[in-house]
Order: C-alpha cells, then sequence, then structure tokens
C-alpha cells in the first residue's frame, strides 16, 4: 500500500501539533509541513515578554523544552516531516487533490499532492480604517517580525512615546512591554472600558493598576488619524480631538480568521468568516481539515459558532485535526468556552463563560 500523502498548510502552532499528531500515529505516512514565514512553531504568547525584556535570547520563542530550536532540520531529525518555511500555498485544487505552492525566496510554483490535507493559516490583524495607517511607526505584535521590531524598538532606546490602540488581551500585554522598554505609553480604548469582556467594574480595576504605573489609559475614543511627518508617524489623534505625539503606535483592535485560501477553493466559510467545521475539525471537504485561528469553533454556553483565537485551544484543535488525517474521524474536539487570560504588571485578570454579559466567572488575582 502506497504511504499516505499528508500536507499542513500553516507552521506555527495548530500545523505543527496536526503534523507531529500524524507522525505518531502513522510511521509511514509523507507529512509536508508549508509555512510562508522563515520561522516554525513560534511561541506568539511570549512575543510581549520578549518585547518587554523579560528575556534575551530571541531562539527562547522557537525552541523545544531542551532548548533545540524547531527548524526544518529539527521537524526532520525528530519527526521525519518535511517542513518547507518560505514557502506559500498558493490555492488548493480540490478535485486533483493538489496544493499549489509558492517558494517565496526563488520564487518558482509546484505541486504537492495530499491524501488528507490540513489547514492551519492563523488569523490577520485588524487596521482602523483611518488615514496614515501606511506610515512608518505604526505597527501590531502579530508576528515574529514584529517582535523582532518592537525588540529593536527596545535595545535602541531612541523611542520616547508610544501609543497602544486597543485595550484587549494584546494591547494590554504590549502596554506593560513598552513602559518596561522605558517608553511613555498610552493605551487608547473605543469602548468605555479596557478588556471589553470582564465585568466593568473588574476591568477598572486593571485600568487603575495602569495608571497607578503611569500609564495614560484613555477609554471611549477611537483613533481618528495617525498623523506623519513626512512618512514617519509624529502622532495619534482621536475622535475627541486629543493629539497625542508618539513616535510609535501599535495596532492591538483584534484579528480576524485568515481563512481566503479556503474560501477560494470552495470551503464553506462561516458568520464569523472562520472557516466551518465540525466536531473532528472536519471542512466542508471531507478530504481536508482545518484548526486553529483560522476556524470558527461553538461556544458551549451559546451553542453559537465564535472565532476563539487563542493558543491553546490551536494546539488542541490542531492535535485533534492531525489524528483525524490518519484515522478519519476518531477524535472530536468539544467546542470551548473562552477562557482568556493576561498578565498586568503585578495582577493577572482572566476570564471565562459566554462572551455576552453576564459572565459565567470573572477573576482578579495578584500574580
Ligand atoms: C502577542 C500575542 C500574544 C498572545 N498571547 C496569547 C496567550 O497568552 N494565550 C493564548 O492562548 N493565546 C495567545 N495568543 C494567540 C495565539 O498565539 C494564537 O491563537 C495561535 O498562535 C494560533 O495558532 P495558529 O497555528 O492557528 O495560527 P498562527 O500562529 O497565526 O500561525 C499560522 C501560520 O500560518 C502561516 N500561513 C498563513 N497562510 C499561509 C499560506 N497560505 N501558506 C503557508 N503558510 C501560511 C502564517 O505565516 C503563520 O505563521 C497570542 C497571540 C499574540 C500575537
Amino acid at each position: 500500500m502506497n504511504a499516505k500523502r499528508i500536507v499542513v498548510v500553516g507552521g506555527s502552532a495548530a500545523g505543527p501539533k496536526a503534523a507531529a499528531k500524524a507522525r505518531r500515529l502513522d510511521e509511514q505516512a509523507e507529512i509536508t509541513l508549508v509555512q510562508k514565514s522563515a520561522e516554525l512553531s513560534m511561541a506568539s504568547c511570549g512575543y510581549p515578554y520578549y518585547v518587554g525584556g523579560f528575556f534575551d535570547d530571541r531562539n527562547m520563542l522557537l525552541c523545544t523544552p531542551t532548548g533545540v530550536v524547531r527548524d526544518p532540520s529539527f521537524f526532520m531529525k525528530a519527526k521525519n516531516i518535511v517542513a518547507r518555511t518560505q514557502t506559500e500555498a498558493v490555492s488548493i485544487d480540490r478535485s486533483r487533490k493538489i496544493v499549489r505552492c509558492k517558494d517565496l525566496c526563488g520564487g518558482n510554483e509546484y505541486d504537492l499532492p495530499y491524501d488528507s490535507l490540513v489547514i492551519a493559516t492563523g488569523s490577520l490583524p485588524n487596521y482602523p480604517p483611518v488615514p496614515g495607517v501606511d506610515l512608518d511607526g505604526v505597527t501590531t505584535l502579530q508576528s515574529m517580525r514584529d517582535a523582532d521590531f518592537l525588540r529593536r524598538i527596545r535595545d535602541e532606546k531612541k523611542i520616547k512615546k508610544a501609543v497602544v490602540v486597543g485595550g484587549g488581551l494584546i494591547g494590554i500585554e504590549t502596554c506593560e512591554a513598552l513602559h518596561l522598554a522605558g517608553i511613555d505609553t498610552t493605551v487608547v480604548e473605543l469602548l468605555p472600558q479596557l478588556l471589553a469582556f470582564m465585568d466593568w467594574d473588574m476591568a477598572k480595576i486593571v485600568e487603575n493598576h495602569l495608571r497607578s504605573r503611569s500609564v495614560n489609559v484613555f477609554t471611549e475614543n477611537g483613533v481618528s488619524a495617525f498623523l506623519g511627518e513626512g512618512s514617519k508617524l509624529a502622532g495619534v489623534k482621536l475622535s475627541n480631538g486629543t493629539e497625542l505625539p508618539c513616535e510609535l503606535a501599535v495596532v492591538a483592535i483584534g484579528v480576524k480568521p485568515n481563512s481566503a485560501l479556503a474560501a477560494k477553493a470552495g470551503l464553506k466559510v462561516g458568520s464569523t468568516g472562520g472557516i466551518v467545521v465540525d466536531k473532528h475539525m472536519s471542512t466542508s471537504d471531507p478530504c481536508i481539515y482545518a484548526a486553529g485561528d483560522c476556524v470558527e469553533v461553538e461556544n458551549l454556553i451559546t451553542g453559537k459558532p465564535v472565532h476563539a483565537p487563542y493558543g491553546d485551544l490551536a494546539n488542541l484543535e490542531g492535535r485533534v485535526a492531525g489524528e483525524n488525517a490518519v484515522l478519519g474521524n476518531a477524535a472530536v474536539f468539544p467546542g470551548t468556552i473562552q477562557t482568556g487570560i493576561c498578565k498586568i504588571f503585578d495582577y493577572t485578570a482572566g476570564t471565562t463563560g459566554s462572551p455576552k454579559r453576564p459572565r459565567a466567572q470573572t477573576g482578579l488575582k495578584m500574580s
């Protein structure tokens, strides 16, 4: 019997988990991981802590607990998985079961045939539709490249003032990181409170804690423009007219599922923009699974589909997709109660439950 060909698109959290699980269950399978960026298995949750100077070794974002960097040679030696980095999956031909790939260094294109395919293309950051968003100095903290950029800013110590646009989990963690880098930091949030998923009184404690550390907070204020001097960012204008001078702005207003590749292939995409999957992480094509930030899953309290872009879910979903890519629909991902947690200086704020208030449970504890 011919070895099963398993192709996994996306090489950060869900993708490598799917590939590794598939390998554990099928020693003979030909498993190929296709990854757009140069790095694999990035610990995105650690980006703010690298930027904030909690550790200096960039490889800690990329390595196993024993300190081995998860590069293509690691994937080959430890798992017999071919990892093609700097390679983009540009289209999927479902009738011929082929993924069209583009080598982003050489530019050549080629086909990868599959028997089972796992899509784990992650999410993309949202940007506010306002003037100046393309200025130098406006960034996100979404990729390794962003983390490298912000870490360089920390090390160079030239930037004096920054604005973080968005007071959600990533915005707040970024705020702490920039403040610890010695940058005078302001967070701007459109809603009346930070951490919109928390009860107002709990979110207020977080806001007060930020203020106590000399972080400036503006709530009920959107960004109406990024102001430039030439091509460089010079400030942020708020909807109430306030102008905040700054050389750096980090946009953290949420992410959307990166489902375009799946949609282009005719796979079903849901109301949240995420790829529709069943409890087996199977898409509308039984030969294709999907996992991680690119899918929508069921909220177990409301029964409704949600986009839940969390690393722990991406890992769990990836394992289920990998198992089912080998065994058929054996494993199940039951859904989520959307637990989220983040560190804010001396506090850790966490919540779990329904996305609509009242939350099932909220909590705040000293870390
Ligand atoms: C700063 C930050 C802090 C976070 N903190 C936490 C936290 O504390 N707790 C938590 O649970 N979650 C956290 N998250 C969220 C968590 O990192 C994500 O949920 C998780 O990384 C999603 O994994 P994924 O594999 O689905 O997608 P991603 O990690 O986005 O990986 C998808 C990969 O696919 C690649 N790709 C996309 N399209 C293609 C293509 N066509 N061809 C080839 N490759 C492609 C991309 O380049 C990307 O590397 C954080 C995220 C960030 C950015």
